[in-house]
């Protein structure tokens, strides 16, 4: 059926920016598909005189047979217009307002129709004001349905379901490229990667996640104009870097990004690193993303700070090898290089200081780990950092560190009944302690200091 659309949606059409509408009998969508919360949003605005569709990803997905994530709806009413109609709902949010209408299993998204015209007078311009970069700072200027479309992102992301007549308004020939698996900029690439530095990783991003390929005249500029990532917050950044390290797809997404140039914006003092396929790095990312998506898909926890935990690892070890050669202790080198290394990272993306402290403390624990005769094995496990910290041997083994079977041994200790794990806390005996002096900055009497961030 897809192919009948994708026929008469050309070139010419996508252009025009008016839509094709796809009624029922071309499209896989049923109004039960869509949440009962958000059909009933759509039906509210709609009965009050307002236009109104579910729109963007869950359209998306569900025309991909996928699970919609959540339902967004967009609207020509105002964010007050929106507010006046539902009771539970609030108006968010300065540079775009959006409203959140509050039902008891979900939160639907109202956004009101926006407009990307640059053209318009002056009163317009006043709300969309663009930096040098050409990248929009604020963007707040309510437009049509059309306007609204044009401003999207990518063609798959801009279809409009009608869940009340069932029809999708398609603006830029979504259905096509959603059949021949497609990532398609909307506009001219280049001007839209300016005002956004962001949808590169969104091309990226859902290239990944739905196996698509990406059009050649989409990723064309990509590479140059990966910079511009520089102009984007580090806060917002952060956020986009969970969305694509965290998506259960990240191996694959690391390597378009690193194909892009997008990585070494993000992680630069890793990227300088894994030019070589078969060096420890290369080899640590690799696994670390494998294990990761594997988690992920099987619905296990995984946090963002063992995820940044082993992309800085192998920047913290080099700068680490610098100060110990220099004749500092190894937790003292390894502390200061843990130090510097997040601070460089702060300012692209801006992980938060509960991820950063945890960081630190799985990366103090790589040097704990090793120390497990004694009482010292007992205390370890009952670290709240442990368990990341034993993954954490293990993915550095997986990639090639030579650590003595240390992962195998602690499988082993947690496996082990009370009378076995004194035992083989026993046998390391000696060898499990530290050879060289104890630091004198760390001393390490009490589990407390452990967790020293
Ligand atoms: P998902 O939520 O599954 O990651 P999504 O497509 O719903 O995917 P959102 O970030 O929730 O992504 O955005 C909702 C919609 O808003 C998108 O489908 C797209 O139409 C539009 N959009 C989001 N970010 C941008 C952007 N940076 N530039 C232009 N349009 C965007
Ligand atoms: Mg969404």
């Amino acid at each position: 059926m897809l192919e009948i659309i994708s026929k008469f949606f050309d070139k010419a059409k996508r252009d025009t920016g008016e839509p094709i509408i796809v009624t029922s009998q071309y499209h896989s969508l049923t109004p039960k598909m869509i949440s009962r919360d958000a059909r009933k949003v759509v039906s509210v605005l709609q009965d009050a005189g307002y236009e109104a569709y579910v729109v963007g990803g869950a359209v998306r997905d569900l025309l991909l047979g996928l699970k919609a994530k959540d339902f967004d709806v967009a609207t020509d009413a105002k964010p007050a217009e929106v507010k006046a109609l539902f009771r539970r709902s609030r108006i968010i949010g300065r540079r775009f307002q959006i409203v959140h209408v509050q039902f008891s299993r979900e939160i639907i998204e109202v956004t009101t129709f926006r407009s990307n015209d640059t053209k318009s007078g002056d009163t317009r311009k006043k709300h969309r004001l663009q930096s040098d970069s050409g990248m929009l700072t604020r963007d707040n200027v309510f437009g049509s349905l059309n306007d609204d479309a044009s401003r999207r992102d990518l063609s798959i992301n801009a279809m409009y379901y009608d869940p009340g007549d069932n029809s999708i308004h398609d603006f830029a020939g979504g259905m096509a490229d959603i059949e021949q698996r497609t990532i398609r900029i909307m506009g001219d690439p280049a001007t839209r990667f300016r005002e956004d530095p962001v949808r590169m990783l969104r091309v990226v991003r859902f290239a990944a996640k739905l196996a698509f390929s990406i059009e050649p005249r989409t990723s064309k500029p990509m590479h140059k104009l990966a910079v511009n990532l520089e102009h984007v917050s580090p806060p917002r950044l952060f956020d986009e870097s969970l969305k694509l390290f965290m998506s259960g797809q990240g191996l694959a997404t690391f390597w378009l990004l690193y194909e892009y140039g997008l990585f070494a914006q993000m992680i630069p003092q890793l990227s300088g690193m894994i030019s070589d396929r078969n060096s420890l790095a290369s080899k640590l990312i690799d696994h670390a993303f494998t294990n990761t998506d594997l988690r992920i898909r099987s619905s296990k926890r995984v946090t963002p700070a063992f995820i940044y935990a082993a992309l800085l690892w192998p920047a913290v070890q080099k700068v680490a090898a610098h100060y110990q050669d220099r004749g500092n202790s190894p937790a003292y080198a390894l502390s200061k290089a843990a130090g510097e290394v997040i601070a460089k990272q702060i300012p692209i993306t801006a992980i938060p200081r509960r991820f950063t402290i945890a960081m630190r403390e799985i990366w103090d624990l790589q040097l704990l780990l090793p120390r497990r005769g004694g009482h010292r094995a007992k205390r370890l496990v009952e670290h709240p950092r442990f368990r990341a910290a034993y993954d954490f041997v293990l993915l550095r083994e997986q990639a090639g560190e030579e650590l003595d079977n240390l992962g195998d041994w602690w499988t082993n200790y947690q496996n082990a009944g009370e009378e076995q794990r004194e035992e083989m806390a026993r046998a390391v005996g000696d060898s499990g302690k530290n050879p060289r002096r104890r630091s004198r900055r760390k001393p390490r009497s009490s589990r407390g200091q452990l967790t020293d961030g």
